[in-house]
């Protein structure tokens, strides 16, 4: 066993594939301190800055006073107290649906709705770039799984075409390393063609998109129960912790049933349960958030394309740069923070080979001449990197 992990790891690598971890000093915010060095910050999910809100801390610190801070317990047994029940309340509230479940992480959200829900004479199709909670989830059930070629909807359609008692469409409703949505409007209406049903992991669209910040959907204009499972986490741009699925009573109460991610798990901290419940009042009374996060979206597409800096078909806070190679998005990635700036260089296999790139990550929180400071150092990057590639 040993002698096989060291050949694995020495693999990683050779390949330019070996990943590490930062260690932050600070709260997030635009400009963080890693290792006592100060960084611009283009790599967080806290996509309106309210990780670090001052109300956001309050929640924490009020809950705790009053609650304590291990629930203790799973949901099921004695863990689920007031905070945890009135935050699902009012998430199904904001959402218009029945009902709404927490679960204590996103990615046990995904696995317990994919493995408690379907048998084998079931169909789960999904995007081959889904999120990879919900592949696992669809491997580790025992429904089969069939993978679309991504967004590609004659492909979907091939695969809807298969007999099965009930086949579920299922998608990220904003792609987590590309930045680009999934054609829900259409794929509604091949679920009522089909009679198939569709999930929608809205973890990049939960708080940002949308009118009222309702996500993927309201962004479409569609209604939120034209979707059977929605699915979000509060750790993105709620600030939070966490994630939920909401739909209808049924569901719910399947899950709770069912969902051994829900059953076998202690609840989060109530004050974390608080802390959420501020973030969804936060994301709707400060709504100059996501504005601010819109204009700098629209500015930094416009700098950079300015700049001559391939950019991806993408309208939301996730600005990836595609540069192909593992070495290739190292060396930039590098050479960013050498100019105090951090962009994450994602590389196979949470991205396909060959499409290594720097996943940019825009806040509302970030200032005019931050942007600007990025794409000037991008620019310069990418221009240097291109010269020791040819050379
Ligand atoms: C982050 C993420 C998850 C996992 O959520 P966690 O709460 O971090 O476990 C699931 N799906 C998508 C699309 C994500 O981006």
């Amino acid at each position: 066993m040993w002698t096989k992990l060291q050949q694995r790891l020495q693999a990683r690598q050779m390949h330019d594939l070996m990943r590490g971890r930062l260690t932050l000093d600070s709260p997030q915010a635009a400009e963080i301190k890693v290792n006592g060095e100060r960084l611009l910050n283009f790599s967080s999910n806290d996509y309106l800055g309210l990780a670090n809100h001052p109300k956001m801390i309050e929640a924490v610190t009020d809950a705790s006073k009053k609650y304590g801070v291990g629930s203790g317990a799973s949901h099921l047994i004695i863990g689920h107290s007031h905070e945890h029940h009135v935050l699902e309340e009012e998430l199904a509230e904001f959402l218009g649906t029945e009902k709404a479940l927490l679960f204590s992480t996103g990615f046990m959200a995904n696995l317990g709705v994919l493995t408690s829900l379907f048998d084998k004479n079931d169909l789960i199709i999904q995007d081959k770039l889904n999120h990879a909670s919900l592949i696992d989830g669809g491997l580790a059930c025992s429904a089969k799984m069939l993978r679309y070629a991504h967004n590609d909807m004659a492909s979907l359609q091939r695969q809807l075409q298969q007999s099965a008692d009930s086949k579920l469409m299922v998608t990220d409703g904003v792609f987590s390393m590309d930045g680009d949505l999934a054609p829900l409007t259409e794929m509604i209406t091949l679920k009522d063609a089909y009679k198939a049903q569709l999930m929608v992991d809205d973890a990049h669209g939960f708080g940002v998109l949308g009118e009222n910040a309702r996500g993927s959907l309201e962004h479409f204009g569609l209604s939120q129960n034209s979707c059977d499972i929605y699915m979000a986490t509060l750790g993105k741009a709620l600030g939070g912790f966490g994630a939920f699925v909401a739909g209808s009573a049924l569901l719910i109460e399947s899950l709770l049933q069912f969902a051994r991610s829900y059953i076998y798990t202690t609840a989060m901290p109530p004050a974390v349960a608080a802390a959420n419940r501020m973030g969804l009042r936060l994301v709707q009374a400060e709504n100059e958030r996501r504005e601010q996060l819109q204009k700098n979206i629209a500015n930094f597409k416009a700098l950079a394309s300015e700049a001559g800096v391939p950019l991806m078909a993408s309208d939301t806070p996730i600005q990836p740069v595609l540069l192909g190679r593992n070495q290739v998005a190292v060396t930039v990635a590098a050479a960013l923070k050498a100019q105090h700036i951090l962009a994450v260089a994602i590389r196979p296999p949470t991205v396909p080979a060959n499409q290594a790139r720097l996943r940019i990550t825009l806040s509302a929180e970030h200032s005019q001449a931050q942007i600007e400071q990025l794409v000037v150092a991008l620019k310069t990057a990418l221009t240097n990197c291109s010269q020791e590639v040819l050379a």
